[in-house]
């Protein structure tokens, strides 16, 4: 979808909110308080009603658009503006170019489309011949975590995010020269350190019948219990051009993407800002379409943070 196509498709409210409903008949909706899957449409009051217990679904609720006093318009645009560019943009960008008084309203809708980017992505785990690595993103720290350091310490903290991507190695049979070309991609705050965290971090990465490399890194030890098959490469040229290079790409890259559009990231958002890169990257053949795809991700995520 590009600007002019928007301009003439999503003309005013209304042809955005039966935009919304079409997206969400498609994909069913699903009575709040008795589970039935089967609603009549009560067009005068944009609601569904259930047929079994009658009970009134807005055309927000259950979306990410629920709590939400954006216009359907503004969301519309924000989606557009998000799926538009491969760069993407800050809140403060997309409020003054859609001439709204108030930030906040904007930031928390891109955030939630965010996390609904993540939540598509969770659907799939990486497969086949997967490089694994680690990365430390620089992240502001807390207010109160802020506030209960020494005077005189620095505010910016590194988080660790650990990166994974489907890779097959390549070979040119006449040369001799290696190569390899990518696919998907995954990027994960990597929090809980324990043996446990690290396990659970990978089996939702990555299939378990996936032959992963890594370099060798002892935090990555315990990998052979969630793949079939782990190889391990000593950090140096070799992983950065040939094992690891698409990993290595990716960072290098989300990194400069982040550093061009934010001021700060607090390590509590990293992961969406994280969810918005890793999203579009693998759609990056997807052009205009990737609109109707982020729309259907805002109707079927469901809401993780209040408000
Ligand atoms: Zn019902």
């Amino acid at each position: 979808m590009n600007l002019l196509k928007f301009h003439q498709v999503f003309t005013n409210e209304e042809a955005c909110k039966l935009h919304f409903k079409q997206v969400r008949d498609k994909n069913g909706v699903v009575c709040n308080k008795c589970g039935s899957e089967h609603h009549y449409w009560i067009s005068s009051m944009w609601m569904y009603e259930c047929k079994e217990c009658h009970y009134r679904t807005s055309l927000k609720k259950g979306t990410i658009m629920e709590n939400s006093k954006l216009k359907f318009k503004t969301w519309y645009i924000i989606m557009l503006f998000m799926s538009a560019t491969k760069k993407g943009f800050s809140a403060a960008e997309v409020q003054r170019q859609l001439g709204k008084k108030r930030y906040e309203p904007i930031w928390r809708a891109m955030h939630k489309i965010r996390e609904a980017m993540g939540q598509r992505e969770d659907l799939y785990k990486l497969e086949d011949m997967i490089e694994f690595d680690d990365a430390f993103f620089e992240t502001s720290t807390p207010e109160k975590v802020k506030q209960s350091l020494k005077r005189g310490l620095g505010s910016q903290k590194q988080t660790k995010v650990t990166v994974a991507t489907e890779s097959v190695p390549l070979e040119d049979l006449e040369s001799g020269t290696k190569s390899s070309s990518c696919r998907y991609f995954k990027m994960k705050v990597n929090q809980d350190f324990t043996k446990e965290g690290s396990k659970s971090l990978v089996t939702a990465m990555i299939g378990n019948n996936a032959v992963v490399r890594t370099d060798k890194s002892t935090s990555y030890v315990n990998i052979s219990d969630c793949v079939d098959i782990h190889m391990t490469t000593k950090s140096g040229k070799e992983t950065t051009n040939t094992t690891l290079k698409w990993t290595h790409v990716a960072i290098g890259n989300a990194k400069r993407n982040f550093l061009g559009i934010y001021h700060c990231i607090k390590s509590d958002y990293l992961q969406n800002y994280l969810n918005e890169f890793v999203y579009r990257l693998n759609r990056r053949y997807f052009g205009e379409r990737l609109f109707d795809r982020v729309v259907l991700a805002a109707s079927t995520a469901t809401l993780q943070t209040s408000g």
